[in-house]
């Protein structure tokens, strides 16, 4: 089903990574697809706050960062399990007005996001979805990511889906709450729980405030 797109235009209030990631029980993969812009505007006239999705090339050409005023056009996302964002494809980008918000030194950081190799490389933990709706929408280094869960590797066609939150930030933010771990469900209603070393070993290359 394609969905035909409208005009959406507004001020940057959060830039995070656009990341999916795959689970089979104690396995897992990412997949790096771009960035989520949330914006504080207007969507087809209707005034409200949208999460935008974007691909990696247009925000190595627009530096997008909190405070910007942009606009655009985009398509309501068709399979809401797998993206984080309500809209995509977006078309005719344009930053209207570059944001004049000096780059926090303190949480929630600010400022453009690194490219997604950088995320890659640091690696994350995961973070409270209850922290992160409160604390970590605006962070560059928070992400909420679209899970997809196959229950059986014998049988990939069955799935689950769900959304789980994470931090990319440094392990020294005073913000931070892991929350409960995590469990990934598996064949014959086994489970796996991702326990606190999976993200101490996922983390383990960088110091403390980095
Ligand atoms: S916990 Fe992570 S995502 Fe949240 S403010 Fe701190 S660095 Fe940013």
């Amino acid at each position: 089903m394609t969905q035909s797109k409208q005009t959406w235009q507004g001020k940057v209030i959060g830039v995070q990574p656009r990341i999916r990631l795959w689970r089979s029980f104690d396995q897992r993969a990412h997949t790096y697809l771009g960035y989520n812009l949330t914006i504080d505007g207007s969507f087809a006239e209707m005034a409200g706050i949208y999460t935008i999705a974007i691909g990696k090339a247009a925000q190595a050409k627009h530096q997008f960062r909190v405070g910007d005023l942009v606009q655009g056009r985009a398509a309501p996302v068709v399979d809401e399990r797998k993206e984080s964002a309500s809209y995509y494809k977006v078309s005719h980008l344009k930053l209207v007005e570059r944001s004049h918000v000096v780059e926090a030194k303190n949480p929630p950081y600010h400022g453009v996001p690194p490219e997604l190799e950088t995320y890659q490389w640091r690696g994350h933990r995961r973070l409270s979805a209850r922290t992160y709706v409160s604390q970590c929408t605006r962070c560059i280094w928070g992400c909420r990511m679209p899970v997809e869960m196959v229950l059986d590797q014998w049988n990939p066609g069955q799935k689950r889906y769900r959304f789980e939150t994470f931090c990319y930030g440094p392990k020294s933010c005073t913000r931070y709450n892991a929350g409960p771990t995590r469990k990934v469900p598996g064949r014959q209603g086994m489970s796996w729980e991702e326990a606190d070393w999976v993200d101490a070993d996922a983390t383990a290359h960088r110091d403390e405030d980095e």
